[in-house]
């Protein structure tokens, strides 16, 4: 560590130098996450009879970091964070992912999560490949000078894996335009001005116009299809989302934009249901006041796993991943989940809704909005000019139906379930440009 690169400390320095909870690396919490992706890829590998040797190159990342993050906090600690960034795969562009924030993560979970950015980004048809990187941190107890400490370090001791082709960064959970602005800002210290090192940076520094609200955008275009397809008529459907984030937020206000009726939602504190159908755009306010969904006026309260078992035609769940598993599958009431959050669903609780004949529509496409509008991004910026929003979302429009025209197609012609058929046409890509280069 380089204490020349730390925060001068306030005038009366207080170094706590006793073990902290933060002093070695957490343990391992996720095993689950790396075996999810690792169990949706062996399905669809199998039924692909892939090369074992394009298996052992796809099933194993490239590069993993792991790293000291020091930051004085306001009270003048010093605190040690743990930071990762995985890269999984590049055969078909740079690497590409989004930066998670949150006391769980860890680098199992960041290697799930890069993982599937490889399926995404393949299915979108995008020329990036897969990473993801996350701090074990609690942003709700940080200050805004102890984030930003936190944002710049983890850049400076990742720099040499990044690039504008080589790794570039996005938001995810609890990270946002902001937390971009710091990294652009940290990493253009050293390199100049380079505004592609990060997308989902606010519009003034280069951001996409349409860019904060791609992610859910793509799950109301793909909700709309997928209803189309099942038979839903989503004009008269009830909705229920778990998480009103970017988003879950998103989501809600376009699927209610469709005609549908979103009964309801929820956030970390909390649910709320409201069976005439909530009101989006005031929630939406209610939550710009005062933080949370909960006391919404008018609407009744719910516990979170009230909402996931809830009888709505269509759950949306938008949070993190493992809501939906062995425990609580079979009281899941909805007739098709949207996975809008990334592994919202374990295999075992896939397994049990199969059974049931609950249709799922798998992360790596219903998310998928919002890499292929960073991608958008990265493009506006590599040629210095603006998209319109409306040809941000036209595109965007295109990109998503070509991805679920694609799965859709497998799924009705092999006879799979949609998360292996979106996996069989990812990995058929990744594969392809593998055998091609080695
Ligand atoms: P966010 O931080 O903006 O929002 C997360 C939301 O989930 C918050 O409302 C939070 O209160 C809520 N939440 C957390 N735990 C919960 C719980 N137990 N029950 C109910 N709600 C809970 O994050 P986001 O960007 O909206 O990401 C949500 C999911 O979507 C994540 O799985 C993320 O990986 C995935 N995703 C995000 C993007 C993007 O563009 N932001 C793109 C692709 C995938």
């Amino acid at each position: 560590m380089s204490t020349a690169t730390l925060n001068p400390p306030p005038t009366r320095p207080v170094i706590d130098r006793s073990p902290a909870p933060h002093q070695a690396p957490p343990p391992a919490k996720h095993m689950d996450f790396n075996r999810i992706t690792d169990e949706q890829f062996a399905a669809a590998a199998d039924h692909m009879k892939l090369d074992k040797d394009v298996q052992m190159l796809l099933r194993t990342p490239y590069r993993e970091l792991i790293v000291q993050i020091p930051v004085r906090m306001d009270d003048g600690r010093l605190e040690m964070f743990h930071g990762y960034r995985v890269q999984h795969n590049a055969v078909r562009g740079p690497y590409k992912g989004g930066l998670r924030f949150h006391p769980d993560v860890d680098l199992n979970e960041v290697r799930s999560l890069a993982a599937l950015m490889t399926w995404k980004t393949a299915l979108a048809d995008i020329p990036f490949g897969g990473a993801k990187g996350g701090v074990t941190c609690d942003p709700t107890i940080m200050s805004r000078a102890e984030l930003q400490s936190l944002t710049r370090e983890f850049t400076r001791k990742i720099d040499m894996a990044l690039g504008i082709y080589r790794d570039i960064a996005a938001p995810d959970v609890n990270t946002n335009a902001q937390v971009m602005a710091w990294i652009m800002d940290e990493y253009g210290k050293k390199h100049g001005y380079t505004p592609a090192i990060v997308t989902g940076k606010p519009v003034n520094l280069g951001g996409s116009l349409g860019r904060d609200q791609a992610t859910g955008r793509g799950t109301m275009i793909i909700t709309r299809e997928a209803c189309k397809a099942f038979g839903i008529d989503l004009a008269r459907a009830t909705v229920a989302i778990q998480g009103f984030g970017n988003v879950g937020s998103w989501s809600a206000k376009l699927i209610h934009e469709l005609g549908a009726k979103i009964v309801a939602v929820s956030d970390v504190r909390g649910a709320i249901l409201c069976e005439k159908g909530l009101d989006i755009p005031r929630v939406i306010e209610h939550v710009k006041a005062t933080g949370s969904v909960v006391d919404f006026p008018g609407a009744q309260a719910l516990s979170n796993e009230e909402l996931l078992t809830s009888k709505v035609d269509v759950l949306v769940p938008a949070a993190l991943g493992g809501a939906i598993h062995r425990d609580n599958a079979e009281a899941v009431e909805a007739r098709i989940i949207i996975e809008a959050g990334n592994s919202p669903v374990t295999p075992r609780a896939d397994e049990i809704l199969r059974r049931r004949g609950i249709r799922i529509v798998p992360d790596i496409l219903v998310n998928a909005g919002g890499v292929t509008v960073s991608y958008f991004e990265w493009v506006q910026n590599l040629q210095q000019i603006r998209w319109s929003l409306q040809s941000v979302n036209e595109e965007l429009e295109k990109r998503m139906l070509a991805a679920w025209n694609a799965v859709y197609r497998v799924h009705a012609d092999d006879r799979l379930p949609l998360r292996v058929a979106a996996y069989v046409v990812a990995l058929g890509r990744v594969a392809e440009a593998t055998r091609q280069r080695y």
